[in-house]
């Protein structure tokens, strides 16, 4: 079975969104502690906004459908213009300069931002791994540590395969406060209700899941639900102690790291899909 994993480290507070010289700060002291590579080291990080999808995906959208043509025009007309593959467009990542510069800081600030590194060969560059068991130097994982910062509410579904662990995106006073992060099905829930101007508390709701590494069913205040995190997207490098049927736990050096930098409690999540 292809297990897809992603662990996200959320503040305890989840309306918390740093300002963007705090992720600065965040940015170096994952860089002094080795768990991304220096800037001159190559394989800089990358930035992608939700609004870029969004202008793709309204680009791409079909026009209305066209009267229909005579006979004539129907055999002999040139086939249909390709249409844009959709994931072509919006799989605009774009270099985030690090020392930081305007336009990196503005990102930081925008509505939705997501900053990437890929990890690859980790052993070799001499980077260390973010979760408590190391991986065999046989078989080094790949995978991305994203940076995320968004206006709204990101959430994530805790455990796909039985679909358990989504949050309640209902406000008290009942409205639905979901939507989708277009072009991809990700879900954004509103901060504030439109309906009656109240903030949503993430923390409010509690989220029933199965663990996926202990099959047990769980409670959590707020699963995964964050204006701010730092996620690593494991992709099927899932970590060793997941494959010995433990759960994956973050090493106490990169909770520090990120604790520290940010000042403020986080708390550790997995999703399984
Ligand atoms: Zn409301």
């Amino acid at each position: 079975m292809g297990v897809y994993y992603t662990h996200y480290l959320i503040p305890l507070d989840n309306s918390f969104r740093p300002e963007p010289e705090r992720i600065a700060a965040l940015i170096d002291a994952l860089t002094g502690a080795r768990f991304i590579p220096r800037p001159q080291a190559g394989g800089g990080p990358t930035y992608f906004l939700d609004d870029w999808g969004r202008e793709a995906a309204e680009r791409s959208t079909p026009a209305a459908p066209e009267p229909p043509k005579p006979w004539w025009k129907r055999i002999f007309a040139s086939s249909a213009p390709a249409r844009t593959n959709l994931l072509d467009l919006v799989n605009i990542h774009r270099p985030f300069a690090i020392p930081l510069t305007e336009e990196s800081l503005a990102a930081l600030a925008d509505r939705a931002v997501t900053v990437g590194w890929t990890i690859e060969y980790l052993f070799a560059k001499g980077l260390a791994y973010p979760f408590e068991q190391s991986p065999s130097r046989d078989d080094p994982p790949n995978y991305r540590l994203l940076i995320e910062a968004s206006e709204d509410f990101r959430t994530e579904t805790i455990d796909h395969y039985d679909e358990t662990g989504a949050i309640d995106p209902h406000c008290r006073c009942g409205e639905d406060l979901s939507y989708m992060r277009a072009p991809f099905e990700d879900l954004a829930i509103r901060r504030l209700c439109p309906s009656c101007g109240a903030s949503f508390e993430p923390r409010e709701k509690l989220v029933t899941f199965t663990n996926g590494a202990t099959g047990e069913s769980e409670v959590i205040h707020g699963g995964i639900c964050y204006r701010f995190a730092v996620v690593v997207d494991c992709g099927k490098s899932v970590p060793p102690a997941i494959e010995d049927g433990k759960e994956g736990k973050l090493s106490r050096r990169f909770l520090d790291t990120c604790s520290e930098a940010l000042g403020v409690e986080l708390y550790e999540l997995g999703s399984y899909s």
